[in-house]
């Protein structure tokens, strides 16, 4: 369901809006962030590197999540976290890999340290059957201590699309199976068009959540993050 329009998020530190584009930037400057790194550094223990990530849809790129992830912990966590807020459906296979689709599949036992140490660029797949393809990118990093106990922090996301109403143009709320994949329509109806809508063969219009899997495999959210 491309929308043409360019896609904006949210700081998880302060609640601005900013543009995709923006992000790396907000976060260098948001004051909010700043008094929480502050903060953490002001605590006991190591410092560690700490990636920022730039995870994103490979469809259309309109999803897509800015992490901060601690070098000491794993791909499996990183597995943990995309599959609670975007993806899990019923407990499928997922791998990463450097160099795309077809590339070198990367254990998910592997530190982000030791990842990330070579490349800077991942690929996740998750189920092999309706695949969901996730591109991961470090787009900068930085020696400190975490903000978190957690193994990443949310910094920047996505705000929920924008979708038209197919019967009236008006912003959707819902989404027909039955239209996306019969009758290969959008499929996408405000809410007094889903009461209405005469499909069911797929059970009742479900509601629209904020992640690149709506609909995929019965996919139906919540997609809120974990933590
Ligand atoms: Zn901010
Ligand atoms: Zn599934
Ligand atoms: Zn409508
Ligand atoms: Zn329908």
């Amino acid at each position: 369901m491309p929308r043409g329009k360019p896609s904006k998020g949210k700081c998880a530190y302060c609640s601005a809006e900013i543009a995709k584009n923006g992000v790396s930037k907000h976060l260098l400057t948001c004051s909010e962030r700043q008094a929480i790194i502050q903060q953490a550094e002001r605590k006991k223990g190591a410092g560690e590197t700490l990636y920022h990530l730039r995870v994103q849809d490979t469809a259309h790129g309109e999803f897509w999540l800015d992490l901060e992830m601690r070098g000491s912990k794993t791909l499996k966590d990183l597995d943990s976290y995309l599959r609670r807020i975007w993806l899990e459906c019923c407990g499928h296979l997922s791998q990463f890999s450097v160099g795309g689709w077809q590339g070198e599949k990367i254990p998910m036992s592997r530190k982000a340290d030791d990842v990330f140490m070579y490349d800077n660029e991942l690929t996740h797949i998750y189920d092999f059957g309706t695949e969901s393809v996730t591109r991961i990118k470090v787009v900068d990093s930085r020696v400190g201590k975490p903000t978190t106990t957690r193994p990443l922090a949310l910094m920047a996301r996505n705000l929920m699309p924008e979708s038209e109403c197919i019967e009236c143009k008006q912003p959707a709320a819902w989404l027909c199976m039955e239209c996306l994949i019969e009758e290969n329509v959008g499929g996408t109806l405000c809410d007094k068009h889903a009461k209405k809508h005469p499909h069911e063969n797929y059970g009742e219009p479900i509601p629209l959540v904020n992640s690149p899997r709506l609909g995929m495999c019965g996919y139906e959210g919540p997609a809120e993050p974990p933590y």
